[in-house]
């Protein structure tokens, strides 16, 4: 014979969820039938629900991931934000997520859901970024703050220092310094080439030079040889 819990919760709400009758005891947890709002019938157990863990069948999660993902939402200026950092930090798959979600940057639990990201951060200004305060913290409202693109390559750029001449300095000052184009520079910086001040190989095209259809540099129609000089 079937043991009956101690409370009949017969006919009581729960969220979305209606409990229909009393399935079965396994071990101290009292199983229910229960019917939700949308339809669906389920048997869980009575604690999942009368604690607040569940409140749907599983329907109410749904429908918020997939009002996330709908419409109207793709035109907002926010969305685009906030669908790039949700993938970015949760998505493996993510071309950023090494950056990011692999070296644990996460989204606080409130920005799962667009709508409290949107009230916490709307208005987005115009052509800004969402800037980490902390950088090796999490996306959440305490930790973020609109940038300008140029406030942010500035930020970024003045962080990035190097050794030139003995001295430490920026590296727009070190690329004029040296004559090495700065872009040049990062792109060394980036792939840590030994030399980052290395004279500018000639495959690259040397300034003021346009490549003809042969392949030779040249100069308003004179040919220079390509292993000359080059850019540097
Ligand atoms: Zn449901």
């Amino acid at each position: 014979m079937t043991k009956r819990p101690k409370r009949d919760l017969t006919g009581q709400r729960f969220g979305r969820l209606v409990v229909v009758s009393f399935v079965d005891k396994k071990g101290s947890h009292a199983r229910w039938r229960v019917c939700c709002d949308c339809g669906t019938e389920k048997t869980l157990i009575g604690g999942s629900f009368t604690q607040g863990r569940t409140q749907s069948c599983g329907c109410y999660r749904r429908e918020r991931l997939c009002k996330n993902a709908d419409a109207p939402h793709k035109k907002d200026p926010l969305y685009t934000v906030w669908r790039g950092i949700i993938q970015r930090c949760t998505d493996k798959n993510n071309k950023r997520w090494g950056s990011y979600g692999g070296r644990g940057i996460t989204v606080c639990k409130e920005w799962l859901d667009f709508g409290v990201f949107r009230r916490d951060m709307a208005p987005r200004p115009d052509g800004a970024q969402i800037d980490r305060i902390n950088n090796n913290v999490g996306y959440s409202k305490s930790n973020c703050k609109w940038v300008t693109s140029k406030e942010n390559c500035r930020n970024r750029r003045s962080n990035v220092l190097v050794e030139y001449d003995g001295r430490t300095m920026t590296v727009s000052e070190a690329a004029e310094l040296s004559g090495i184009p700065r872009l040049r520079i990062y792109q060394r910086l980036a792939r840590n080439c030994k030399d980052v001040f290395a004279p500018v190989e000639s495959k690259y095209r040397p300034r003021n030079l346009r490549s003809d259809n042969a392949g030779r540099w040249v100069n308003n129609g004179t040919t220079v040889a390509a292993t000359e000089g080059g850019a540097a």
